[in-house]
């Protein structure tokens, strides 16, 4: 199949570099014919985020930190001048949080690195889709990446699965709220992946062998695989879903014990 996302225009906001699940996500539409735009944060990742954007024939529409709204205001005013005033799929890949507090005791967060944290990684999302809102007019489709970590604990993840829990709520919140629109709004819970991010995680190289051992599928995820169930949920083969929280994770979400054959790590 190609061509499903031909005609379709999309905003993708969170690529670092070509290791991002971002970066995936944007391939796979591309392959299918979607029209890219890209945001970039900071002048170090618009090195990184011109080349690729061009490698995929993409516009790159500014530079983004979402704790100024000045600046998502400004992405969308160049995104609605470059498509002609019309969005059809808007792509969320943007979390942070202290590295500091993403190692040792969940309890030990401070308020400062709580209020950081759900700001730029659950409410960025809400403050997204209000702009993506005006700009669906023929509905559309929103996406964003959440991890394991919002539902069970996780070592390390700390204040980050605190704030993905929230997210995944927001997720079936706006969901109801956009639907009278046919705006659907989904998530994708994805397995760990060596990013820029990740990198930030205590003992991130033991959570990706302890998944690798005891997944069903006995591996970890790549972009690529994240990438094509993102296309789904960004194009219209997904037009009766929403509000869904879709695990890509190579099945580890329903091990209950370690697999007594793995190895040791
Ligand atoms: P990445 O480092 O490639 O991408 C993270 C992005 O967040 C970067 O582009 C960065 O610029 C952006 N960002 C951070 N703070 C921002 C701010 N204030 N304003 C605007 N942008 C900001 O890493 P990734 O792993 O591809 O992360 C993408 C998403 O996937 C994140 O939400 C992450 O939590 C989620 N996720 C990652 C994994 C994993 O193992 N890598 C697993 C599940 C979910």
């Amino acid at each position: 199949m190609a061509g499903i996302m031909k005609g379709k225009r999309g905003l993708i906001m969170g690529v670092a570099n070509n290791r991002s699940i971002a970066w995936g996500i944007a391939k796979a539409c591309h392959d299918q014919g979607a029209e890219l735009a890209f945001t970039y944060q900071g002048e170090a990742l618009e090195k990184r985020v011109r080349p690729l954007a061009a490698e995929v024939g993409g516009h790159v529409v500014g530079h983004c930190d979402v704790t100024d709204g000045a600046t998502i205001d400004a992405v969308f005013a160049e995104t609605e001048k470059v498509f002609g005033g019309k969005l059809d799929f808007l792509l969320h890949a943007i979390a942070f949080s202290d590295k500091d507090e993403l190692t040792g005791r969940y309890v030990d967060t401070t308020e400062g690195n709580f209020t950081r944290s759900m700001l730029i990684s659950c409410y960025s999302f809400t403050a997204i889709a209000q702009r993506a809102e005006k700009l669906m007019t023929d509905g559309g489709s929103l996406l964003t990446l959440t991890y394991y970590g919002a539902e069970k604990w996780m070592p390390h993840y700390n204040v980050m699965g605190v704030a993905k829990a929230a997210l995944e709520a927001s997720v079936r919140y706006m969901a109801a709220d956009l639907g009278e629109k046919n705006i659907r709004v989904n998530a994708i819970s994805a397995g760990p992946i060596k990013t820029l991010a990740a990198s930030g995680i205590g003992d991130f190289r033991y959570i990706l062998k302890w998944n690798e051992y005891n997944s069903p599928l006995r591996r970890n995820v790549t972009i690529d695989e994240v990438g094509d169930s993102g296309m789904y949920f960004l194009s219209d083969l997904s037009r009766g879903v929403t509000g869904e929280i879709h695990h890509v994770d190579a099945g580890y979400h329903v091990v209950g014990m370690k697999n007594p054959h793995a190895p040791d790590i």
